[in-house]
């Protein structure tokens, strides 16, 4: 049995909605993840069999490694068909906003998200969320979106009216979201869920594959040059690594490619802080994602610094300035929060 996370009025609230909502947006956030494509997907299976027309929108395309989700052609991105996604936002009946927690995290959709006259829902896991819907259900200590749209499908009673193909896109970004089950993934009722995903017939070592392990060879071969430039500070048990547009030009670079690279500093004994600055490719700016390990608050330091946020292990930001001086930044950082960083625990 799982605990009930989300509240009874909330479940209740949005079960009236959409007895009311024949049309149904889903938005999820810029750079789209494996929760965001997992749970918008996970979701849109399920109002798709209580007969809905649902559309997810969001404001850009997703790696490649996701494309195998079913449904995931139906996704729009805000970025190419703008007009039709506006009407879509316009004329919808509710608008599920998923794991996201500030309207800025949409980007250019964000002003038509607030104009729009729909009932809107929150259903998320980031800490703090901004008030921009009626129903929020906000939840950090749950480690996906994806899971929160398990547990209210479930909480709403339709447990049986999961598919197999929503529960892989649920499985999906459940996995994604704690590296594979290896973080934020101590809570035992998460393995519960997942046993009920293999009742509907998931293939779980299946799906691990489709999406870690079918990565180009440029992509291992950038992950190799990456590490032989990586940076370490033992001193304050850090590590940086960076990508500079010139090197992705070198190693034939797509979206997505570098998924994954900022965990791997943490394998070295003694860091607990890992940072990767990526220059970016549409926006003149460095991206920057942060992982710690244990107690170390990187979403402190990433909206202290890098004008961003996130959870107290994954936290992300933008950088406006050189890679040198996004650097320059982070050792500022370091020195700072050496403290904490030199903590125990
Ligand atoms: P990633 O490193 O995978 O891009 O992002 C990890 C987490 O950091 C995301 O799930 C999100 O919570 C947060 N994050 C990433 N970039 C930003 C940003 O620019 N602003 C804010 N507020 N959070 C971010
Ligand atoms: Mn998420």
């Amino acid at each position: 049995m799982l605990t009930k996370v989300i509240e009874q009025a909330k479940i209740d609230h949005f079960i009236k909605w959409l007895d009311r909502a024949d049309k149904i947006v889903i938005v999820s956030h810029v750079g789209p993840d494996g929760d965001a494509i997992g749970s918008s997907l996970g979701l849109w299976h399920f109002l798709d069999s209580l007969g809905k027309t649902a559309n997810i929108i969001v404001p850009n395309a997703f790696p490649d490694f996701l494309k195998w989700m079913p449904g995931s052609k139906e996704v729009l991105f805000y970025d190419r068909y703008k007009e039709f996604a506006d009407k879509l936002i316009a004329e919808a009946d509710v608008i599920c906003c998923l794991d996201f927690n500030a309207i800025h995290r949409i980007d250019a959709m964000g002003s038509a998200i607030l104009a729009a006259q729909a009932r809107k829902i929150l259903i998320d896991h980031h800490p703090h969320p901004e008030d921009f819907c009626k129903i929020i259900i906000s939840h950090p200590e749950i480690s996906s979106t994806s899971e929160l749209v398990f547990r209210l499908i479930c909480r709403m009673g339709y447990f049986s009216d999961i598919s197999k193909e929503g529960a892989e896109c649920i499985y999906t970004g459940m996995m994604t979201d704690t590296g594979g089950f290896t973080y934020n993934s101590n809570n035992r009722e998460i393995y519960f869920i997942i046993s009920e995903l293999l009742s509907k017939g998931i293939d779980k070592d299946d799906i691990y594959r489709k999406v870690y392990n079918t990565y180009s060879e440029s992509r291992l071969r950038l992950m190799g040059y990456v590490l032989s430039q990586m940076k370490v500070y033992p001193a304050h048990h850090a590590a940086l690594i960076s990508l500079t547009k010139e090197e992705q030009g070198r190693f034939d670079y797509i979206r997505g490619d570098s998924e994954g690279f900022v965990n791997i500093p943490l394998s070295i004994r003694g860091v607990v802080f890992s940072c990767f600055l990526r220059e970016d490719t549409e926006k003149p700016m460095i991206k920057i994602s942060l992982r710690s390990v244990g107690t170390f608050p990187c979403n402190k330091l990433a909206a202290e610094f890098f004008n961003g946020g996130g959870h107290l292990n994954a936290s992300g930001g933008e950088f406006y300035g050189t890679m040198e001086e996004a650097r320059e930044v982070l050792e500022q950082a370091l020195e700072k929060y050496k403290p904490l960083l030199c903590a125990k625990g």
